[in-house]
C-alpha cells in the first residue's frame, strides 16, 4: 500500500471492508491488552477523552470495535497514528481495558505489514542519522542562555535501535 500523505490513512470511505476475519482478531488477542477485546460494551468514554477525537475520522471506541470484527482496515486509520499515547483512554474504560497498549500493539503490527505514515518514516531516519528528532539551534539556545549546540556521538543511539530492529522493518509500499 502506498502511504503519501496522511490524508491516505484518513478515511476509509467508498472502501469495501472484509468483516469478521477471524484470523486477524486472533492476531489482535496477542498483542498487549488484545485479550480484552470483548468486554468492551461500546460505552465510548475512552473516546470522550480522547484528545484528538476531533482530528480522527475512526474513534477510539469504534476501533476497538473493527478490532473485534476483524476489520484489518483499522491499521489504515489516523486513529492508530494520531494517538499521543497520553494513556485517558486506558484511565477512563470502566472495563479496565489496555487500550493504549493495544494502539501501540497496532502501530507495531501495521508498520511489520509496511503501512505507515512518511512522517514516521522520516523521524526514524533522522533517529538513526542523527541521534535527534529535532535540530536546536544555536539563536534557540542563545534564548535560554545556553552556549552553542554541543556536538552528539551517535553510536551509543545506533546501538539501541539496531538492536531493536527498527531499522529493518520495511517502509510503506
Ligand atoms: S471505554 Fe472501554 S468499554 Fe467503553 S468503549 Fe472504550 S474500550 Fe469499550
Ligand atoms: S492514548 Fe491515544 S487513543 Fe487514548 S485517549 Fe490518548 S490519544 Fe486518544
Amino acid at each position: 500500500m502506498a502511504t503519501e500523505t496522511w490524508g491516505q490513512l484518513k478515511s476509509l470511505e467508498g472502501s469495501k471492508l472484509e468483516i469478521l476475519d477471524a484470523e486477524f482478531t486472533r492476531e489482535v488477542s496477542k498483542i498487549i491488552g488484545g485479550q480484552d477485546l470483548t468486554a468492551c460494551f461500546q460505552c465510548a468514554k475512552c473516546s470522550g477523552g480522547c484528545p484528538v477525537s476531533d482530528k480522527v475520522n475512526v474513534q477510539v471506541h469504534q476501533l476497538m470495535r473493527m478490532l473485534l470484527f476483524g476489520l484489518e482496515e483499522v491499521l489504515k486509520t489516523d486513529m492508530v497514528w494520531l494517538c499521543t499515547t497520553c494513556y485517558q483512554c486506558q484511565q477512563r474504560c470502566p472495563q479496565g481495558i489496555n487500550i493504549t497498549d493495544i494502539i501501540f500493539g497496532l502501530k507495531n503490527m501495521a508498520f511489520r505489514k509496511g503501512i505507515n505514515p512518511p512522517g514516521y518514516v522520516a523521524s526514524r531516519k533522522a533517529l538513526y542519522d542523527s541521534g535527534k528528532l529535532y535540530e536546536p539551534t544555536d539563536w534557540e539556545r542563545d534564548d535560554l542562555g545556553l552556549g552553542p549546540v554541543p556536538p552528539l556521538d551517535v553510536a551509543e543511539t545506533r546501538k539501541v535501535l539496531d538492536k531493536t530492529g527498527l531499522m529493518k522493518l520495511r517502509e510503506g509500499e
